[in-house]
């Protein structure tokens, strides 16, 4: 590990435009000035991203994922040369780099494919010769040399996987939020601040719903016990703490509920009468698990005569495809209908201390009724419990569930005993 060495990785606002390189130029110039030496990884500019996507989706109905990667990594390209020029014209000796120029190699799955190695050789040796480098996140290339993306929000995967791969001290995520709070602050304003969060919390609350870490990231970042910082590239630098990601601490104050995330993101299939026999559920799963499309809740209705209904929720992205393969295993097995709705969001409770505590799940269900929100499904881990709901009722059933658990306060109260 290099003690001097951070990763520091600018999300796609905090480089939304040219006057916001320039500012985030200047940090980086004070930041090299305590001493460190710093890789920079950048996102794509605000909206870049959204408007490529758009673009490809109006010239093919079904674009292939090969083309859509190497589209996407232009967003990043053009965000990392930017800011090497912006850093050049301060004098700093920077060099922007592309995935393939950083060595990242992945599998093949286009557009959210897995990092396999960084091959670091290069960005050591411009280390040395005390350049910045800046990498342009969220992509890498395939054994075939082709393009690939990480998926979206990649970039935060990029920068902790590079700050292993180079032994850095910590990675440094500065995004528009000053840390991760106990709920979206843009959806509940009474969020707190959390100045500490475990892996273990991050990881629920990234793959839940809360948007600020990829989940990829967190997931590498405890697999190599890198700490994770988030901060607000909109403040001055050293300014503020922000939040911390690391190992969880015996003597850390453990809440019930640290977090309320909320995923629109999601989307519901379901079979209905799908004959009740054994093989049946694999032959549904296995073509999906086949397409890289993963499943999240499963719920299996009482069967009736024979017959059953079978629901599953996935990534609202993944739904498209995920239908043209369901419409083709109901031929197979015989099911009588397909249906799909995106319009629910999954509400999920977040906190380590559920792990001793019971009585969270009664709680949510009791705040969720006396709003009179209805549940479509509820699935619970050993510190969550996520339920779903309807979408236009999302932004009510988090606000909610935040004051019943007056997570605005420091600590929330252990009133509750075990799940
Ligand atoms: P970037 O472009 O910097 O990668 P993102 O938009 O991906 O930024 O992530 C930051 C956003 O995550 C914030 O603007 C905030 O609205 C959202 N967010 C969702 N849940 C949380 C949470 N629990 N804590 C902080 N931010 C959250
Ligand atoms: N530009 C990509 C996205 O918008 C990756 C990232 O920002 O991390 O998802
Ligand atoms: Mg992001």
């Amino acid at each position: 590990m290099s003690n001097s060495l951070i990763v520091q990785k600018y999300g796609g606002t905090s480089l939304g435009s040219l006057e916001r390189i320039e500012y985030v130029a200047d940090r980086i110039a004070k930041a090299r000035k305590t001493g460190i030496d710093i890789v920079i990884v950048v996102s794509a500019m605000a909206g870049e991203t959204d408007k490529l996507l758009k673009m490809a989706h109006r010239l093919s109905k079904n674009p292939e994922r090969r083309e859509i990667d190497l589209l996407l990594s232009s967003g990043e390209r053009i965000s990392a040369a930017l800011l090497a020029l912006a850093l050049q014209n301060r004098g700093i000796p920077a060099l922007s780099m592309t995935g393939r120029q950083i060595g990242l190699q992945t599998d093949s799955t286009h557009t959210r494919a897995r990092i396999i190695n960084i091959d670091a050789k290069r960005a050591r040796k411009m280390l040395k010769k005390n350049h910045v480098i800046v990498v342009a996140g969220f992509q890498g290339i395939n054994e075939e040399g082709d393009v690939t993306t990480l998926g979206r929000g990649g970039s935060d995967t990029s920068a902790v996987a590079l700050a292993v791969a180079l032994g850095a001290r910590q990675c440094e995520i500065y995004t528009d939020v000053d840390g991760v709070y106990t709920a979206d602050p843009r959806v509940v304003p009474q969020a707190r601040k959390l100045d500490v969060v475990s892996y273990d919390e991050m990881l629920e609350m990234a793959s839940l719903g809360a948007k600020v870490l990829q989940i990829r990231c967190v997931e590498f970042a405890h697999k190599f016990k890198m700490p994770l910082i988030v901060k607000s590239s909109f403040k001055e630098y050293e300014e503020d703490k922000g939040t911390l990601i690391c190992e969880e601490d015996p003597k850390m104050e453990q809440p019930v509920v640290s977090g309320i995330m909320c995923d629109k993101n999601q989307a519901k299939i379901t079979l209905k009468e799908v004959p009740d026999q054994p093989g049946i559920v694999a032959n549904i799963f296995e073509p999906l698990a086949k397409a890289s499309i993963s499943v999240d809740m499963i719920i299996q209705n009482v069967s009736d005569q024979g017959h059953t209904d079978l629901s599953f929720t996935l990534q609202r992205e993944e739904l498209d495809e995920a239908m043209v393969i369901m419409n083709k295993v109901a031929k197979k097995i015989h099911a009588t209908q397909v249906g799909a709705n995106a319009k629910i969001a999954k509400i999920s409770i977040v906190g380590a201390g559920m792990r001793s505590h019971s009585g969270v799940a009664a709680q949510i269900f009791k705040t969720l009724s006396s709003h009179n929100i209805n549940i479509l499904m509820i699935s619970t881990s050993e510190i969550k419990v996520s339920c779903i709901v309807k979408q236009e009722y999302s932004k009510l059933a988090v606000n909610a569930l935040h004051d019943a658990f007056e997570l605005q306060k420091k600590v929330a109260k252990k009133k509750t005993a075990k799940k």
